[in-house]
């Protein structure tokens, strides 16, 4: 009889826990799909109401605190890109299951209901535009499609934009934000990482400038290959940037690490990156960036001093 209320007095107990974080976890999709479509929005950071119009015209900048919050790839593209410049690219490229992969459910299923969910085919959009009437190649990535995983169709979207912008002689800007490799596509997810960096090594051979912007979160293989290749690197105010997480970390080494590790401005103080740009300023930046790169691409000064050292060369 003990018994049986001891345990009836555990179960509850279990359920009431069972309960908060069910309803802890319900709070947050509540609050984000608020974003989506309420008329308010209360800050995750300070609690202060705001409403969603103007919250949306700061760029979902928080305006009393400064909380950037979490924006997908086409308000992404909207903030950054000129009105009517936007041209998406393989926007036809669709995830294949090959290894039929299964963990909670199929990896086919989980696909298919990602895409109905976001509408998008995978994690990462795509395209040509214009910044500020400077042209560039840009990829979002979208955190919504399985944590902005990258599996081969992110790897394969990100190498042909980096192609066609070294073709086309543009500049690259890659919008980051990732869970880090795609585990159910295996060993494929993992090539992309070499992938995309030899297509933008050939980028950075012709001369071409590759920006990086970092979001929270950008962890794993996405943090091991292109986000870490720029040659500027930009990151949002207190976004998370890593390869492993802290716990992992923190049961490796057994030691318990500092409040502000992995955060952009820890970052940012041990030169891993190069600056943290409020998200209001930029577009401004990148066009700035862009526009003094430009000019070193070809002044006339440089091209003739390598046609006359290139005739010396051969003259000796
Ligand atoms: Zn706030």
């Amino acid at each position: 009889m003990a018994n049986n209320e001891e345990s009836r007095g555990l179960k509850s107990l279990f359920d009431w826990f069972a309960n908060r974080r069910k309803s802890g976890s319900t709070s947050l999709e509540r609050q984000e799909r608020e974003i989506a479509d309420g008329l308010w929005h209360k800050c995750s950071e300070c609690g202060v109401l705001t409403y969603t119009k103007d919250l949306r015209a700061n760029q979902m900048v928080c305006v009393e605190c400064g909380h950037h919050n979490r924006v997908d790839s086409d308000e992404r593209i909207r903030q950054l890109i000129d009105n009517n410049t936007w041209k998406p690219l393989d926007e036809h490229l669709r995830p294949v299951d090959p290894l039929q992969f299964r963990d909670r459910k199929p990896y086919s299923d989980r696909l298919q209901e990602m895409q109905q969910k976001t509408g998008l085919s995978d994690a990462v959009k795509t395209g040509l535009g214009q910044i500020n009437g400077l042209p560039v190649a840009l990829g979002v990535m979208d955190f919504r499609f399985i944590g902005a995983s990258m599996g081969s169709v992110v790897g394969e979207k990100l190498t042909r934009l980096i192609e066609q912008a070294t073709q086309r002689r543009y500049p690259v800007i890659i919008v980051c934000t990732s869970g880090g490799a795609r585990m159910q596509e295996g060993m494929l997810s993992l090539m992309q990482m070499a992938k995309i960096s030899a297509a933008l090594q050939r980028h950075r051979d012709a001369r071409l400038l590759y920006v990086p912007v970092l979001t929270n979160p950008t962890t794993g293989g996405v943090t091991a290959s292109f986000a870490m290749l720029g040659d500027i690197i930009i990151a949002e105010p207190k976004a998370t940037i890593g390869f492993a997480g802290r716990r992992v970390i923190e049961q490796t080494l057994r030691e318990k690490l500092p409040e502000d590790f992995q955060t952009a401005e820890d970052l940012l103080k041990h030169g891993f990156v190069d600056d943290i740009i409020p998200r209001t300023q930029l577009k401004n930046t990148l066009a700035q960036l862009i526009a003094l790169h430009q000019p070193v691409l070809t002044p006339p000064s440089v091209v003739l001093w390598e046609t006359m050292s290139l005739s010396s060369t051969v003259a000796e």
